[in-house]
């Protein structure tokens, strides 16, 4: 994970939590992300897009708890159900699973997640 991305709303408090300064300039962007939160198109439960080290990862939250879980990496892609009660509780498991995946060097595992 890059440590020189700083957002616009996380300078600003960084400048408030540091004594000092040392806040570097703004740029990059966030190696996790938020990037769409949104009815499906299909049955309008609602999902989210999040980008995580690069990876794309779209949750898909049913009220029944058969949740699933998509990954887009370019050269592979994965899926996965999760029981979950919450959306909150599925994006936890989306992390656990993006963790699971990759090994220390930020490289995918080779018979996971194909
Ligand atoms: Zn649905």
């Amino acid at each position: 994970m890059p440590l020189d991305f700083v957002s616009m709303e996380g300078r600003e408090m960084l400048e408030d939590l540091r004594i000092g300064s040392g806040v570097p300039d703004v740029k990059g962007s966030a190696p996790v992300a938020l990037l769409a939160c949104v009815p499906s198109a299909e049955c309008g439960c609602p999902e989210e897009l999040w980008r995580i080290d690069g990876v794309q990862a779209l949750i898909h939250f049913e009220e029944d708890g058969a949740c699933e879980a998509f990954l887009f990496a370019g050269d592979w892609e994965a899926e996965r159900t999760f029981d979950c009660k919450s959306m909150p509780a599925l994006r936890a498991a989306l992390f656990a699973w993006v963790a699971e995946i990759f090994d220390d060097t930020g490289e995918a595992k080779g018979d996971e997640g194909v």
